[in-house]
């Protein structure tokens, strides 16, 4: 049968492909380390799952509005004005399958054929693939060293068919998280070009420095109007399996995506709604938690890398670091490095030419610090053996 060009395109994701060939190893007998998950490893708090079953037992598992159960943009809206710091309402929010479903329709709704697309690079795969899909150019735009913005690039990136810029931070996959000097930057960027930014925060709970990571919303009344915000439970209250996130920002983009969503797919399942309604009210203390023990996990793995000699950008949030493997590897070829890595030592990590940035690899700590130990010992003895 003839699957359209539209879809054949698409590729599998290059994580998803990596995690399989591990799976594969392993099923095989062999002794392998997987330190390429992106997500918790812990459980949901339990008023998730309380909430999630309450929900099946009160029989309310019918279909819900397009943008979602009004109870849970509310809660959503009251999170985002206490989280970002400025006011939100309900009308701001449409509910979606999860954070990948509303990049998704947040991209189909602000983009369309010939429009660049500027994507600031190291991202998340999904961003470049998302972006051809909603048929518009995606624009990678390199980093500064320390993975941070580079506004010389950004502006050489910029042109007459720009119409939005694709940010993340907490950045996956290098943990950067960006200063609130270089949010302001990036929205008076956006401003003089007249894009939108479209703002990836699922990681936004998950940072480790004293200061509360910031957002474009937060740099003034013009950076707000043309901000939107794709976030959601997988993340912060570990619910990947959840499938439950949501877009933010002016009414008439939450309005956009709800129509589409409509008719593509339908609001999120109810039994996700409740239980996300549950978490973002109730605050639970296992994110504290978790945070806690991800921080400990962090210091942790940058020192350790820094004893086997590769050098780490500061990694501030999220669960991954990413190492700069050229001083041990001149060649900097991250795929062949990842292979030769999990042929000889069983470790499984993710190149960062899936990201955009060749050079470098990422290591994920959502396992414990045993596996984590296992996996940065494979690491140091395939590092001291290239000599
Ligand atoms: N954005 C980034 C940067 C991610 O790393 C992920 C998941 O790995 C997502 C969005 C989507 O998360 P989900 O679809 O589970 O909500």
């Amino acid at each position: 049968m003839r699957i359209s060009p539209r879809v054949d395109r698409i590729p599998l994701s290059r994580t998803l492909a990596l995690d399989a060939r591990a799976k594969e190893l392993a099923a095989a007998g062999r002794d392998i380390v997987n330190l390429t998950a992106g997500e918790p490893d812990f459980d949901s708090p339990a008023v998730v799952r309380e909430a999630a079953k309450a929900c099946v037992d009160g029989a309310r598992v019918k279909y819900t509005p397009a943008p979602g159960r009004l109870a849970l943009r509310q809660a959503v809206a009251g999170y985002l004005t206490r989280t970002r710091g400025v006011p939100f309402e309900a009308s701001q929010v449409t509910v979606c399958h999860s954070g990948k479903h509303a990049l998704s329709g947040a991209l189909l709704a602000l983009s369309a054929e010939g429009d660049d697309v500027l994507i600031l690079e190291p991202a998340w795969v999904s961003y470049v693939e998302q972006v051809r899909f909603a048929g518009a150019t995606p624009v990678g735009v390199p980093p500064r060293a320390d993975m941070g913005p580079d506004f010389d690039a950004l502006e050489a990136a910029v042109t007459s068919k720009s119409v939005g810029l694709m940010i993340n931070s907490p950045n996956n996959p290098s943990g950067y998280v960006y200063t609130r000097d270089e949010l302001a930057r990036l929205a008076d960027f956006a401003q003089r070009h007249d894009l939108w930014i479209l703002a990836d925060e699922i990681y936004g709970r998950l940072t480790y420095e004293l200061e509360p990571y910031g957002s474009p919303v937060a740099c003034g009344d013009d950076a707000r109007a043309r901000t939107v915000i794709v976030d959601g439970a997988s993340k912060t209250y570990a619910m990947t399996g959840y499938r439950i996130g949501f877009v933010a920002g002016p009414p008439e983009v939450a309005n956009a995506v709800a129509r589409l969503h409509s008719q593509l797919t339908g609001a999120p399942n109810a039994i996700s709604q409740e239980a996300y309604e549950a978490a973002l009210l109730a605050e639970p203390a296992e994110v504290e938690s978790m945070v806690a023990a991800f921080r400990a996990r962090r210091d942790h793995i940058l020192a350790r890398l820094a004893d086997i000699g590769l050098r780490t950008p500061h990694a501030g949030g999220a669960f991954y670091a990413f190492p700069d493997i050229r001083d041990v590897y001149p060649t900097g070829d991250s795929d062949r490095f990842c292979e030769a890595l999990l042929e000889a030592e069983g470790l499984a990590i993710v190149p960062g030419s899936a990201f955009g940035v060749d050079g470098h690899v990422r290591l994920s700590y959502a396992c414990s610090m045993e596996v984590l130990d296992d996996g940065l010992d494979r690491l140091g003895r395939f590092v001291a053996a290239l000599g």
